[in-house]
């Protein structure tokens, strides 16, 4: 899922025309305050910001997402009409994982995105990701409870990864069986139940962790 935070409508409906044609899926957002709410019910893996926005500018969101612990490895294109070097340098240096500027070709924007994501998939190799004393090591689909190793099945390592992903967030099943299963994946939500169950199991005491939220879904949290 790729979030784009832009005021000016068409701009932003050609964006996730021309990502869902790409083959991403993409959400629309017409300023911070949107995206906020979004961000409380998934993480996407790339974010699209526009500086000029009513309420809070592109920078000031850009800063709320780098200090916060769930959306700091997000990557971030910043993407503007405005073209002086100033402006570039802080958005970089705000932690922005690159720059386009306003206009621009649809292949050039395409590229961009798809190079921002490589970048950040060879990061993805030495990601880990923790709760408690439970340790993930992404690129290395390796899960450890203080030392000890602990065997997972694919589906397990993705559903906790997942809920890692998203630590402290209500995950609905839905949105849980559209990730780790996929959207075209002909099951039920009780799939994910039954796999919450083996991967408590598995996980022993740090099982206690991945807590039941009755009536919603599931959530991770120390
Ligand atoms: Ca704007």
């Amino acid at each position: 899922m790729i979030y784009c935070v832009e005021d000016e409508k068409n701009i932003r409906e050609l964006l996730v025309y021309t990502l869902e044609t790409t083959g991403f899926s993409a959400k629309g957002f017409a300023d911070g305050r949107e995206l906020n709410a979004a961000l409380k019910k998934e993480l996407p893996v790339l974010i699209l910001l526009d500086i000029m926005l009513p309420g809070e500018d592109g920078y000031s969101i850009l800063s709320r997402l780098k200090a916060a612990p769930e959306t700091r490895n997000i990557p971030v294109i910043m993407v503007t009409a405005k073209d002086a070097e100033f402006d570039k340098v802080k958005g970089l240096e705000t932690g922005a994982d690159d720059y386009i500027t306003k206009p621009f070709g649809m292949m050039e924007f395409v590229a961009r995105v798809k190079a921002v994501l490589r970048r950040c998939t060879r990061k993805e190799e030495n990601r880990e990701l923790y709760c408690g004393e439970l340790k993930v090591l992404v690129g290395r689909h390796e899960v450890q409870i203080g030392d000890k190793k602990v065997e997972l099945t694919r589906k397990e390592f993705e559903l906790l990864q997942y809920l890692l992903e998203n630590k402290s967030l209500v995950m609905s099943r839905n949105q849980i069986l559209c990730h780790v299963w996929g959207y075209d994946f002909d099951g039920e939500t009780r799939t994910v139940d039954v796999h919450v169950r083996t991967l408590r199991q598995k996980l022993g005491d740090a099982g206690n962790m991945v807590e039941t939220v009755r009536g919603v879904g599931y959530r991770i949290g120390d």
